[in-house]
């Protein structure tokens, strides 16, 4: 349950699947009483993780890895991006 910004009333909201400009995707969770916007959701998983940059854009997380695990071995040690480091070891562990 959400509270909703605007008419705060406490409802299940309404969500939807958008995908990002960087190609990633959410749910838009919606009041499903006056129809607000109440937040976004990330749900990408980690294996569905869609690179939107360098050689393998546009590829999941998975994808690279059975392709090309030492691609994303390299990214790992390259990234600043605590997230993006935590869902390559998660999928680096699973392959
Ligand atoms: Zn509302």
């Amino acid at each position: 349950m959400e509270k909703c910004p605007k008419c705060k009333r406490e409802n299940e909201p309404t969500t939807k699947e958008v995908i990002f400009k960087n190609g990633t995707k959410h749910i838009e969770a919606r009041c499903s009483l006056c129809g607000a916007y109440i937040k976004y959701l990330s749900h990408t998983t980690p294996e569905k993780t869609l690179l939107y940059f360098g050689k393998y854009k546009g590829k999941t997380l998975e994808e690279v890895a059975t392709e090309d695990p030492d691609y994303l071995h390299w990214l790992y040690g390259e990234t600043a991006k605590k997230n993006l480091k935590e869902k390559i070891d998660y999928v680096l562990s699973k392959i």
